[in-house]
């Protein structure tokens, strides 16, 4: 994969490239939103489709010479359809939260009301924090989860909703260990008169391979990243019923976007390829094996795991009783070659700048092969490095222990 073109015009990007690469090969990456795509992926990314002006949708450009580009986005779409069961697929959004956005711009008003998950509790900022557009541009009333138990409290989101009359529910997170029941909270969408919208993101892959609920057919909209557990590029697509399709593609152009990165499309339509294939199902049982069997290893070693454990790809973890913080921890397992995410726990009493929680997941280290056996040895080197959090050498040592683990689970070579 290395360009020898690249090397001769930019070499400083090349030798980043290379340690890039390195650091990736000798590291374990456990930052549940992260993954490495298949090398087929990377090369679409790298193709000439990102030279073309595409705006508007198949067979309805507004440039010429889309002739083949035309039949890749439309295989794109295609394939999502089938992968997912959707009746009307839009596979140009940017990313993630340009994805949401063009939701609510679909569909709001501005000022009008939308519910979403409290991102304190586990939901992402463009489920309405006031720091993002979603929060600025629209009334957002929030539910997050039990102070006792930290699961959705159902009950208490029909009760929200009933009384503020949200037009939109978003359901979905991005640091939720359990599985999310999508059929309740689109009976409760239904139940107030609104719109139900899931956001998948994280948990795209697992739904495609049948380990999690899936939000279809019933729920009106799904939103996904493409680059989380279902493996592909960075980017995102909109899902919906055919009766809000005219909106939503209307939405992300020309409401909100220009030209399509169909690049970027490209590699979505070959990632969806991939994750049509038998084996994907049989990854996406092993990220949530291999997650159970970290989180029963860490709880073995004293680690308090918000909801005493996991159902998918996410741990996450309150190190009150540890003695450090998230901040802490995040940097030492950074010495030792672990990397992780520190992260706000429900109900936090510290700050996000550096909250008392992280977030760990194994959708990356699944995809480089590792199975159970390899999550308790994990576990245990986590532990290490928590409990000599001061000490450099000690630190090293660990380091040194994850470079010969991941010798024999190179990912590019
Ligand atoms: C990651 C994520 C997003 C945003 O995706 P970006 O591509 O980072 O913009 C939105 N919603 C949820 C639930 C996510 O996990």
């Amino acid at each position: 994969m290395w360009d020898e073109e690249l090397k001769a015009i930019d070499n400083e990007i090349f030798e980043l490239e290379i340690k890039e690469a390195q650091r990736i090969n000798e590291g374990l990456e456990l930052i549940p939103s992260e993954n490495f795509p298949s090398k087929a992926v990377l090369r679409a990314l790298g193709s000439v489709f990102n030279n073309k002006y595409a705006e508007g949708y198949p067979g309805k450009r507004y440039y010429g010479g889309n002739q083949y580009i035309d039949i890749v986005e439309n295989l794109a779409i295609e394939r999502a359809k089938k992968l997912f069961g959707a009746e009307h697929v839009n596979v140009q959004p940017y990313s993630g939260s340009p994805a949401n956005i063009a939701v609510y711009f679909a569909l709001l008003e501005f000022g009008e009301t939308f519910m979403g998950m409290n991102l304190a509790h586990g939901g992402h900022l463009t489920h309405g924090h006031k720091v993002n557009f979603s929060g600025k541009a629209y009334r957002v009333v929030h539910y997050g989860v039990d102070s006792e138990t930290h699961l959705i409290d159902y009950d208490e989101v029909r009760k929200i909703a009933l009384q503020e009359k949200p037009k939109i529910i978003v359901s979905g997170a991005t640091a939720y260990p359990r599985e999310i029941d999508f059929k309740v909270f689109h009976e409760i969408a239904e139940e107030v008169g609104a719109i139900s919208m899931a956001d998948i993101s994280h948990i795209a892959g697992l739904i495609v391979a049948g380990v999690h609920q899936s939000p279809f057919p019933f729920t009106d909209v799904v939103t996904t990243t493409t680059h989380k557990t279902l493996r592909g590029p960075r980017g995102a697509m909109i899902m919906c019923k055919e009766k809000f399709a005219k909106a939503i593609d209307r939405a992300v152009f020309p409401g909100l976007q220009g030209g399509p990165h169909e690049h970027v499309i490209a590699a979505k339509a070959v990632a969806f390829k991939e994750a049509m294939q038998p084996e994907f199902k049989e990854y996406g049982r092993q990220i949530v094996k291999n997650a159970k069997a970290l989180a029963d290893r860490l709880m073995s070693q004293g680690f308090k795991l918000i909801t005493d454990g996991t159902d998918n790809h996410l741990i996450l973890i309150d190190l009150r009783n540890k003695g450090l913080t998230g901040k802490e921890a995040e940097e030492a397992l950074d010495k030792a070659g672990i990397t992780v995410n520190k992260n706000m726990i429900p109900y936090d009493p510290r700050s996000p700048f550096d909250p008392s929680g992280i977030r760990l997941g194994t959708p990356a280290v699944t995809t480089r092969g590792m199975k159970e056996s390899e999550m308790k040895y994990i576990g245990d080197l986590i532990n290490k490095a928590i409990e000599n959090y001061k000490d450099n050498r000690k630190l090293e040592e660990i380091r040194n222990e994850v470079k010969e683990l991941c010798k024999d689970f190179v990912i590019y070579r």
